[in-house]
């Protein structure tokens, strides 16, 4: 893993603090639905006010695109962050120049300021080296607290690391060590499940996982294509016949490497893609023309989870099937609970990441028993494609 200087590593006190964090949180009339996020970066801000720095705050709302929209400004967030953390939390209505320098400067020790959207100036996706010197001079040193935003050069992200002593923030530190202990030097075998809805969307995090971990478990609608690729009738189901060459490479290419490829053996299907639509559970073989595969099969869910016993590590982008709906994510749940089982045991390290992901372990409620779930949706595939997250190289040191 790169080195990369925690907060460990400075005396903050007296200073000012200018920390990135990811408060792009879902708001519905104008008040904060999910507080995740605000959950996450509390610690890095606790610890730092408690430390007698003054904080000033970076995040991005939405995508303005370089213009000021009042719909994006991050005023209503600083009262949402002010009454989780238990603090007042002041706000500046721009990120840079006098009227962010007042605001901070008036701000006293241990006290928090809320910097406006940094994407309503067109210099943050650009990553301008000028709007990143603006930003900097606002603070003593840089704080990166926002890894679900790292797989982007922005000037909040990746210019202003050059420009201050860069260290990461508390919640960047535990996502980087949960993610590093799952595939750069993980405890073997390692385990990865990758499921959702298409291919096409998920070829180069295929192609890197046969190459870092030893049994990769193709699910969701992404196994059909799979299944096609090899001679099987799917029906009706979701499949991106265009793409069986590619599924066979992917195939090949594992058997070369020796990494062992799971697909379903018998899947759940129903005629109608809706929630309680009579179903059966079938051999793959057994498809009729009119029906899909909604859900993997109990056979195939026991399977996995006897194989997933024998592994030390479980990295896992993507449901098994369309869990949202009812019956259809009965596979993807008890998968999860075996994990969260193995987990408690202390017998498996267990990651995972990526919107639905996310969702789909929130509606097992293994949320808690897993050993980290990231939040973080294109950083985390990013990072599972083996990208390097300009964010993050940012930090090296
Ligand atoms: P992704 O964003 O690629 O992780 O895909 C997640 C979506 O895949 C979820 O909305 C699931 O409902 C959907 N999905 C998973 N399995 C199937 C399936 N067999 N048929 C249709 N949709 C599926």
């Amino acid at each position: 893993m790169p080195a990369y200087r925690t907060l460990d590593a400075i005396d903050v006190d007296g200073k000012i603090a200018l920390i990135r964090v990811d408060l792009n949180v879902p708001m519905q009339n104008g008040k904060v639905t999910d507080f995740t996020r605000i959950e996450r970066v509390a610690p890095t801000i606790r610890e730092l006010t408690e430390k007698g720095a003054t904080v000033a705050l970076l995040s991005h709302f939405g995508r303005p695109k370089g213009h000021v929209n009042p719909e994006m400004s991050l005023e209503p967030i600083a009262k949402a962050v002010a009454e989780y953390l238990g603090i007042s939390v002041g706000f500046a209505s721009e990120c840079t120049g006098d009227i962010a320098k007042e605001a901070i400067n008036a701000a006293g020790k241990g006290e928090v300021i809320l910097l406006e959207n940094v994407r309503f100036n067109s210099g943050e996706e650009k990553n301008d080296p000028e709007f990143a010197k603006q930003l900097a001079a606002l603070g003593d040193f840089y704080v990166n607290d926002a890894f679900s935003c790292s797989h982007r050069a922005h000037a909040s992200t990746e210019a202003i690391a050059r420009e201050l002593a860069a260290y990461a923030g508390r919640n960047m530190e535990a996502e980087l060590s949960a993610l590093s202990a799952a595939l750069e030097s993980p405890a073997r075998p390692v385990m990865a499940i990758v499921g959702g809805a298409k291919i096409s969307s998920k070829l180069d995090l295929l192609f890197n996982l046969i190459e870092k971990v030893d049994c990769l478990v193709i699910g969701g609608g992404m196994a059909n294509t799979f299944l096609n690729a090899k001679g099987i009738n799917v029906g009706a189901s979701l499949c991106e016949h265009d793409l069986a060459d590619t599924a066979n490479e992917i195939l090949s290419k594992a058997a070369k490497i020796g990494c062992d490829v799971l697909l379903p053996d018998d899947a759940v299907m129903a005629k109608e893609f809706k929630a309680n639509a009579q179903n059966r559970a079938a051999s793959v073989d057994d498809v009729a023309a009119d029906e899909m595969i909604l859900d993997t099969g109990p056979k195939s869910a026991e399977i996995l989870k006897s194989k997933l016993a024998t592994c030390k590590t479980l990295v896992w982008n993507g449901p098994l099937g369309a869990f949202e709906i009812e019956p259809f994510g009965t596979g993807t749940f008890s998968v999860a609970k075996e994990a969260e089982r193995l987990t408690k045991d202390n017998a498996l390290v267990s990651v995972a990441g990526g919107g639905d992901t996310v969702s789909a372990l929130a509606m097992a409620d293994v949320t808690e028993g897993f050993t980290y779930i990231s939040t973080a949706g294109g950083a985390f595939l990013e990072w599972m494609e083996g990208k390097e997250l300009p964010g993050v190289k940012a930090l090296n040191v």
